[in-house]
């Protein structure tokens, strides 16, 4: 029998996990297929039952659900629990576990942005969904000092810093209005700053004016396309780096839950720069951003996003994948 893994979302249109997961799938001679199924927030509870039958080896959770799917599980590992947050899920018999695997994928695309250089000890982050639960609990395991989140709604980046209390408890964690302003005065004196809202990702803009990046500034985008944010970073002479090795790493770590083989992570890289030179579309259908081998940032920018698969940071994906 042909077994099912499914991606739900709400929109689901604009996944590149598709293609990655099924050409890994293909090579490691699984017999699997991975769907795209777009579920509002009503649909949602009847599609995470469904994945209780035999046919799933399991699903992948993303905008806008991985909070809303904590309470539906029959059990998390403790990266999920910590975060309040699921992207993937595995069945055991009818029961169904749920995993964080954005954690361990977003401290690859940490490490890589950050390089040679010394991990920075503040940073600014944007949004507090289920994407930025993941960066912020990444970022207090590196040893931050300082995170400010700004989100559109102010209750829902407080509801985010209430949650890390405990695990926060050492260092300043701190819910802040999203207003222009003050988003520039916290840039000023930030080293890095993460984009974990979906600015970006449907629309060409940015959640922040053009004056408010400056040349020391490391910018993570957790959106896998060059976005306006990104172009005006690069152009103001900051190191940038989009979300493709964060959703590549993440990937990974669910594909060895599903199927307990590890991920063949160079194809899956490939399928991945195939799928975004094929030309990323949205859920509207429009094109996001620009894409990645077009050079459109000018000649002075930065990029840190992987060139190639690093195996010294396997590690975290085996951990992740052995929870
Ligand atoms: P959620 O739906 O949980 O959160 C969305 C976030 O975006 C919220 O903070 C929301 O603010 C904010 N937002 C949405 N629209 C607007 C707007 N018009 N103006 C201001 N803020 C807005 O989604 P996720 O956290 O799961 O995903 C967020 C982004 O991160 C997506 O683009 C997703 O693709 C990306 N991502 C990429 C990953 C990767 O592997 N590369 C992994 C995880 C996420 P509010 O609360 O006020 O509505």
């Amino acid at each position: 029998m042909t077994k099912r893994v499914v991606l739900i979302g709400h929109p689901v249109a604009h996944s590149l996990s598709g293609a990655m997961q099924q050409a890994a799938f293909d090579s490691a001679g699984i017999d699997a297929k991975y769907e795209l199924w777009d579920r509002s927030p009503m649909a949602l509870a009847d599609a995470i039952a469904e994945l209780r039958g035999d046919d799933f080896l399991g699903a992948n959770i993303t905008i806008p659900h991985k909070e809303r799917v904590v309470p539906m599980v029959d059990r998390l590992t403790d990266d999920a629990h910590i975060t309040g947050a699921v992207n993937t899920l595995t069945r055991e018999g009818k029961r169904l576990i749920g995993h964080n695997t954005d954690v361990p994928g977003f401290k690859v695309a940490l490490d890589k942005l950050v390089g040679k250089q010394e991990m920075p000890r503040h940073a600014v982050v944007l949004g507090a969904g289920g994407g930025a639960r993941a960066v912020v609990y990444g970022l207090i395991t590196e040893g931050f000092q300082r995170i400010i989140v700004f989100n559109r709604h102010l209750h829902r980046a407080e509801g985010l810093v209430n949650h890390f209390g405990r695990s926060a408890a050492h260092m300043e964690l701190r819910a802040m209005p999203w207003h222009d302003s003050i988003i520039e005065s916290e840039l000023a004196r930030t080293k890095l700053l993460v984009n974990a809202t979906s600015i970006g990702l449907t629309t060409d803009e940015s959640p922040v004016p053009a004056e408010a990046l400056h040349g020391d500034l490391l910018v993570l985008d957790l959106i896998y396309a060059k976005t306006k944010l990104l172009r005006e970073a690069a152009a103001a002479g900051a190191t940038i780096a989009d979300g493709e090795l964060m959703l590549l790493y993440q990937g990974a770590a669910a594909f060895a839950l599903w199927t307990g083989q590890a991920a063949p992570l160079e194809l899956m890289q490939q399928q991945l720069a195939e799928a975004r030179a094929g030309g990323l579309r949205s859920a509207e259908g429009e094109p996001t951003g620009v894409a990645a081998d077009t050079d459109e940032a000018g000649g002075g920018e930065t990029e840190a996003s992987g060139d190639e698969p690093d195996a010294s940071v396997d590690s975290a994906v085996a951990a992740a994948s052995a929870e």
